[in-house]
């Protein structure tokens, strides 16, 4: 292959991760971190003292993966390189796109309060608000706002459903917390 089309494929492989992380950040987040990982998890779902809380731990868990991936893929070659670079971007790219958002717009811990003017990325900021009010879905971030619908479709749609416990946990040691201080524009400072 060459050098160009290399580089095509570990574009398309970075954008590919990038996208799948979403789904699998969701699994994480509502199937192990509000069930088996709350007890770190719960940090983000209470009031943070100083800079710093237990479950960002768990928010750069990725970070060591993705930056070996990028490392080992420079010292290969040809299309194993560009997929294995690839790999580690994708995963790299989504990392820095949940803190921007994340940490950054939805819980005002980086100077970046002039992403809401982006009406999509207001969506994703409120839609994680109700994550962080109720302590049940949207459990992904980007695609919140689609959860979010659907989840709201489905509790209309099952009359069961409306009385259905939301799936973190909610023994008393358990339950999140409530929502931290508000923002002016309404989003939770962190959770
Ligand atoms: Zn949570
Ligand atoms: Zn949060």
């Amino acid at each position: 292959m060459t050098t160009l089309a290399n580089v095509a494929l570990g574009t398309a492989i970075a954008l590919v991760v990038a996208a799948a992380m979403e789904p699998w950040a969701r699994l994480l987040h509502g199937r192990v971190w509000h069930h088996r990982l709350w007890t770190i998890h719960r940090s983000h779902h209470g009031r943070r003292e100083g800079r710093f809380e237990t479950n960002d731990a768990l928010s750069a868990a990725h970070a060591p993966f993705a930056a070996a991936l990028v490392v080992i893929g420079c010292n290969l070659h040809g299309w194993l390189s560009a997929v294995t670079i690839g790999v580690g971007a994708g995963m790299t790219l989504f990392g820095i796109s949940y803190v921007i958002v994340h940490d950054g717009l939805v819980h005002g811990r980086l100077p970046v309060a002039f992403l809401s003017k982006i009406p999509a990325l207001r969506r994703i900021r409120d839609a994680h608000a109700v994550h962080h009010a109720k302590g049940a879905a949207p459990y992904g971030l980007f695609l919140g706002p689609r959860e979010l619908g659907r989840t709201r479709r489905l509790v209309t749609q099952i009359p069961h459903a409306r009385g259905a416990r939301p799936s973190a946990p909610r023994t008393p040691d358990q339950a999140p917390e409530a929502p931290r201080d508000t923002r002016s524009d309404g989003a939770p400072r962190s959770a």
